[in-house]
């Protein structure tokens, strides 16, 4: 990169990177769970993916039994902590919250489960749940993201003996490297590994399916397969000067960042972002906070098509990023690292078969930014390697075909959630994925 931006102060990067949201003390969290009307349809659980009972843990909160309520929090949801400071509660439950009818402040039960749930980390750890005696039967995780982890907590519990295989060193998929530290800490995932692994579970670090071990092998050891490899590498722009020094994807960038050590994250002075999902954002919010003077999102359609949520919009002009709508790449330019972009406006046209607008070039209208770094985040591609490997799998528009009750693939012995079955949704949908896959596991081994 030409242009680095300033390194800045260990001080200075703690601060950029502290947490979005403050922890309730336990009397802020008291008061919050007796605002809490209990409702009889609660229409908050409902929004839930994973369904935990809302009402029923935060009533727990109120009469003080908070091991009790970190039992109903996470007897519905094995990663927990992290969807509690990573939720898009907005959208999810606190959005159906039924204050919001009222015109009220809908109950902040996003904040609520994470002090439920640090507190019963914070208390080391306490079994809630009881296993089944074994039963004779393993399964093999391809994966330790959220959908990875929910299965094998699941299956733990149901008694049969689960092997996590994953190709980092460090586990937790996603919740370890895919979400920006000021929403959640690896240590915070870790602590959610180490919950399955305190029922049994095993994990296998740096073992690479097709590299360590071939897929024909794990097969053979194992009564079944549960794939939870989320998405793979970014998209490419598909443009001239890509491979130019200081061209990133947006998850390799993230992932650098989320390793915690930021002074060795190189970043260039002025950054533009190409794409404007909630990982672009991450993405440019992480680039402002390491100390990128300029950063700006480029994105072909119109603020109202972007598929960022309205929140993190707010995130990111807040920290000083600045939006190109209609605009896209058509050449990185450079002789050996990036020195600028050539960009082109775009009109929207007809609608496309997604209902949203078609955005075409206007003839002429090219033009430069000057940047040092350009982050690509139009998206992620499948795993098709490992994919490729395993017999009889149905890929449809990159995604793993499964049975949506019982999550099995075309490969009866072999089941999928997560990332790779809806091409990239939130954590917590990865979770109840992967719990549910667990019961339709049993149910293929055992019939019931
Ligand atoms: S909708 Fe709101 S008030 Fe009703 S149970 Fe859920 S959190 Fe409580």
């Amino acid at each position: 990169m030409i242009n680095l931006a300033q390194k800045l102060t260990e001080q200075e990067y703690e601060k950029n990177f502290a947490e979005l949201h403050p922890p309730f003390s336990k009397n802020s969290a008291v008061a919050e769970a007796n605002r809490c009307l209990y409702c009889y349809d609660s229409p908050c659980t409902k929004a839930c993916p994973t369904h935990i009972d809302i009402p029923g843990f935060i009533k727990k909160i109120a009469s003080e039994n908070l091991k009790g309520s970190a039992k109903t929090i996470l007897e519905a949801n094995w990663v927990a902590l992290t969807c509690a400071k990573a939720c898009p509660v907005d959208v999810l439950c606190e959005g159906a919250c039924v204050f919001i009818e009222k015109n009220e402040k809908p109950i902040e039960i996003g904040r609520l489960q994470r002090f439920v749930i640090e507190n019963y980390f914070h208390a080391g750890m306490p079994k809630l749940f009881s296993a089944k005696p074994r039963n004779g039967k393993s399964v093999g995780i391809i994966g330790s993201g959220p959908a990875g982890l929910a299965c094998s907590g699941e299956l733990a519990l149901l008694g049969f003996d689960v092997t996590i295989y994953e190709a980092k060193e460090i586990p937790g998929g996603l919740n370890t490297w895919g979400i920006a530290p000021y929403k959640v800490r690896q240590a915070d995932s870790l602590k959610e590994v180490k919950l399955v692994e305190s029922y049994g579970v095993k994990i296998k670090t740096k073992i690479r399916i097709g590299k360590e071990i071939s897929f024909e092998e794990l097969s053979s050891k194992h009564d079944a397969i549960f794939i939870g490899i989320g998405l793979g590498e970014s998209f490419d722009l598909k443009v001239e000067g890509e491979n130019l020094k200081g061209v990133i994807g947006a998850l390799e960038f993230i992932e650098e960042v989320k390793a915690e050590k930021w002074s060795k994250v190189n970043v260039g002075k002025r950054v533009a972002v190409i794409g404007a999902g909630n990982t672009s954002i991450d993405a440019a919010t992480e680039a402002k906070r390491l100390g990128a003077e300029h950063v700006m999102i480029i994105y072909r359609r119109s603020r109202s098509e972007m598929p960022a949520y309205e929140f993190e919009f707010q995130l990111a002009q807040k920290d000083g990023v600045t939006f190109h709508f209609q605009t896209n790449p058509v050449r990185v330019i450079g002789s050996n690292s990036v020195e600028g972009i050539e960009c082109v406006k775009m009109q929207l046209a007809e609608l496309d078969e997604r209902g949203r607008r078609r955005p075409k070039p206007i003839p002429g209208s090219e033009f430069k930014i000057p940047v040092d770094m350009v982050i690509k985040a139009i998206g992620q591609q499948t795993n098709t390697d490992l994919l490729g490997s395993i017999p009889n799998l149905k890929i449809e528009n990159g995604m793993i075909v499964v049975d949506p009750e019982t999550y099995q693939t075309g490969n009866p012995k072999v089941f999928a959630g997560g990332d790779c079955i809806n091409g990239g949704k939130e954590v917590v949908n990865a979770a109840y994925d992967g719990k549910r896959a667990a019961h339709g596991i049993y149910k293929y081994l055992f019939g019931k």
